[in-house]
């Protein structure tokens, strides 16, 4: 559950918990999970396949209730969340036009204005030439843009990224990676991105959240300073610091 408070952080999760209940019997996914995010930060998560990386995910969203601990956001403000997932989810039959609208739209909330927009995203990230094209028609890396853009429709002040580049190639993969962090940058969003790409973490993100295997626990905490001039995460990879934290990440899941 989302409680709201007067709070000097933008979301604190304290203590969550969570089991899947089947039919074979009770399966614990999370373990009192706490952290803290400020506004505009970018939480990468990592930890092993099947942790518990998308359960805690769903329950930021509000689509999992936790069994026990709570989600407190800043000043009382219920957050709008965007979501993004591995596959991009656009609708094959609908123009990229409509696909980025579809939030608004469903919503009954596409007016002028989120057109308006939605152009100028469109625009900015190179994709206004494609408006009136069928998703079948980009390329992976044009239609994850495709679908960030549609996360962004209803202005969340939240992302959550679950392994969003997982479907890309690799070379794919950078570029997009290092366009996602600009449109999320440049349009002040606060993210949370779950990847299993050590260097896409240390890259993109400000602060690096280390899971242990199920249920998962909070192995390590990481803040991220990286002293580079060129502040684009492929940039970032040139940082004299990138190593050290590569080793660092690698080890905790080595060990894990
Ligand atoms: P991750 O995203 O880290 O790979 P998940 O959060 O998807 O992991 O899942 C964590 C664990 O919870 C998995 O090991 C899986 O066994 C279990 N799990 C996930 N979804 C369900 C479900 N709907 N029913 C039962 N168990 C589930
Ligand atoms: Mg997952």
């Amino acid at each position: 559950m989302i409680q709201s408070n007067a709070l000097p952080y933008f979301l604190q999760a304290k203590d969550l918990s969570y089991s899947y209940h089947t039919l074979s019997g009770e399966i614990p996914a999370l373990s009192n999970i706490s952290f803290s995010l400020n506004s505009g930060d970018f939480l990468a998560i990592i930890g092993p396949s099947g942790c518990g990386k998308s359960t805690l995910l769903n329950i930021i969203a509000g689509l999992l209730e936790p069994d026990s601990g709570t989600l407190i956001t800043e000043n009382d403000n219920p957050l709008k969340i965007g979501y993004m997932l591995q596959h991009d989810h656009l609708l094959n039959w609908k123009t990229i036009e409509k696909n980025v609208a579809l939030g608004p739209i469903i919503q009954k909330k596409y007016t002028k204005e989120i057109e308006d927009k939605l152009d100028s995203l469109l625009s900015k990230y190179g994709l206004y030439e494609f408006k009136y094209k069928k998703p079948s028609e980009l390329s992976g890396g044009m239609r994850q843009r495709a679908a960030l853009i549609r996360t962004l429709a209803l202005d969340p002040d939240l992302l959550l990224l679950d392994e969003p580049f997982s479907a890309l190639d690799y070379q794919t993969r950078l570029s997009v990676s290092a366009d996602i962090s600009k449109i999320i940058k440049e349009n002040h969003k606060t993210a949370i991105l779950v990847t299993h790409n050590l260097s896409e973490a240390i890259s993109m993100a400000n602060k690096i959240m280390v899971l242990s295997p199920r249920p998962a626990t909070i192995k390590r905490n990481i803040p991220i300073h990286l002293t580079v001039e060129d502040s684009s995460p492929l940039g970032y990879r040139n940082a004299k610091e990138f190593n050290d934290y590569f080793n660092l990440l690698w080890e905790d899941l080595c060990n894990a």
